[in-house]
């Protein structure tokens, strides 16, 4: 049996949900409230004024990012060299020729526009339709959007919160070359490696989701599931960032540190960096070689609906008004309070090595309390589809009332996630934000399972060596 074969059934279908938490924003404004950007100002510029500006140094920098992810992401699928940015495109062409050179969904408008915290005032300022900035028509708590005119000034920090939700908007949709899309041909990224090629939301998943610290036997079964492209958008806008602080566009800087700060933070959520936080290595390979279609199935949706109850439960309590007590214990363990977890500074391949790592590591005991706190039909039930349309639920709301000791059990570990949440945001931004801030080299963390496998497979041959000279002595 091939090793693409022996996993791809049941893997290469995994991570059908893909939001990790349904609205950054909120998330955003509370981790960096009280931090140096809060106070900051800013002038709104235009996607089309930034690259105008900076057509001439932009194709070094990104040269430098092409550099850097050849030689250091694993995996990673070089830009195809047509689609280099070079700057020499007429103005009106210049944001074409950058989207294709980042590669994201060219149909993306990028207004320059603003997602205020849940219940602030709009200021007389003038709504912008959702379907404006988003194109995946998500849920906002507080629509609509406020448009921005350039040169508009508006606090740094409402740049990067309202950034850090914007690649779930469809930047990155239909990428992939059998996603049926018209840029799935170029951009070099190839075949989607695991999720639902076909579902149009779920073609981002492979972008939005890193599984570094798998089983090295599942990585070894199957290396398809190593083939994430989120550590290639961290280096490209934490890049962009620095480019843009470092030749005077503030607001640039902020807004592509934003859509880092995006994955960044996905990647905290235990579900983003987890494929199936519910099995152990071998029930997994176990399910892969014995089980039957409807098993695998069964497994998947299982994981599939905890994953979005708890994406629907922290969405709902985020957007809940001040005063509530489970969104401000949420705030509150977000924020840079005393008790927030310190952390150490930002350094290359952090989002893998430290913060999918700890997600990664948290992921059964997370998946365990979701399965006993949540009514057994949403999280238990291999035959119910939560997420299926037409459905409403507010688990949020029905848990408090239902079952107010287990709601408190769960705010108390989701406070934790959130306040770990917390302090990578801030670590990152005071990275991306500052051109001056020292690159450090990476720091891999030390995983014991290879060499124990490696050990276990040495003791075996011990034995059968031990075993077959008994054998030829008593011949
Ligand atoms: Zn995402």
């Amino acid at each position: 049996m091939g090793t693409r074969t022996l996993l791809v059934s049941l893997l290469a279908c995994a991570a059908v949900s893909v939001s990790a938490w349904e609205d950054h924003a909120p998330i955003t404004y509370a981790a960096l409230a009280g931090q140096p950007c809060a106070a900051r100002m800013v002038r709104a510029e235009t996607l089309d004024a930034f690259l105008a500006a900076e057509r001439s140094a932009l194709p070094a920098a990104l040269a430098g990012i092409e550099a850097k992810a050849k030689k250091e992401l694993d995996y990673y699928p070089p830009l195809p060299p047509a689609l280099a940015f070079t700057g020499e495109a007429p103005e009106i062409a210049l944001r074409a020729a950058f989207l294709a050179a980042i590669r994201v969904n060219p149909s993306m408008p990028f207004p320059l526009f603003v997602q205020l915290p849940p219940g602030a005032p709009r200021a007389g300022r003038p709504p912008l339709a959702i379907d404006q900035a988003d194109l995946m028509g998500f849920r906002i708590p507080d629509p609509p959007f406020v448009a921005l005119s350039p040169g508009e000034k508006l606090s740094a920090l409402g740049v990067v919160a309202t950034a850090s939700d914007e690649p779930d908007y469809g930047m990155d949709v239909g990428l992939y070359a059998d996603n049926g899309g018209a840029v799935g041909a170029l951009y070099g990224f190839g075949k989607q490696p695991f999720g639902n090629p076909s579902l149009s939301y779920g073609s981002q998943a492979p972008i939005h989701m890193a599984f570094p610290h798998e089983d090295p036997l599942i990585k070894l079964a199957a290396p398809f599931t190593q083939r994430s492209l989120s550590a290639y958008r961290i280096l490209q806008y934490s890049t962009l960032a620095r480019f843009a602080f470092a030749s005077g566009h503030p607001y640039w800087g902020w807004r592509f540190a934003g859509w880092a700060l995006h994955y960044v933070q996905d990647l905290a959520q235990p579900y983003h960096a987890s494929m199936l936080p519910g099995l152990s290595t071998f029930q997994i390979i176990w399910l892969n070689l014995t089980g039957g279609a409807a098993a695998k199935s069964a497994a998947l949706v299982l994981v599939s609906n905890r994953h979005t109850v708890i994406e629907d439960y922290l969405y709902r309590a985020m957007a809940a008004p001040p005063g509530d007590p489970g969104r401000d214990r949420l705030v509150a363990a977000l924020g840079m309070g005393p008790r927030a977890p310190r952390v150490e500074p930002w350094r290359d391949d952090y989002a893998y090595d430290i913060i999918a790592w700890k997600s990664y590591r948290r992921a059964p005991a997370f998946d365990r309390l979701v399965a006993a706190t949540f009514p057994a039909a949403y999280v238990s039930d291999p035959s119910y589809d939560y997420a299926a349309a037409g459905e409403v639920h507010d688990p949020y709301d029905e848990l408090q009332a239902r079952a107010p000791v287990k709601a408190a059990v769960f705010d108390e570990e989701c406070a934790s996630i959130f306040a770990d949440l917390g302090s990578w945001t801030r670590c990152f931004v005071a990275f991306a934000s500052d051109p001056k801030a020292a690159e450090l080299p990476r720091r891999e963390p030390f995983d014991p399972r290879a060499l124990g496998y490696l050990a276990a497979v040495a003791a075996l041959a011990v034995v059968i060596v031990a075993l077959a000279r008994k054998k030829g002595l008593r011949r």
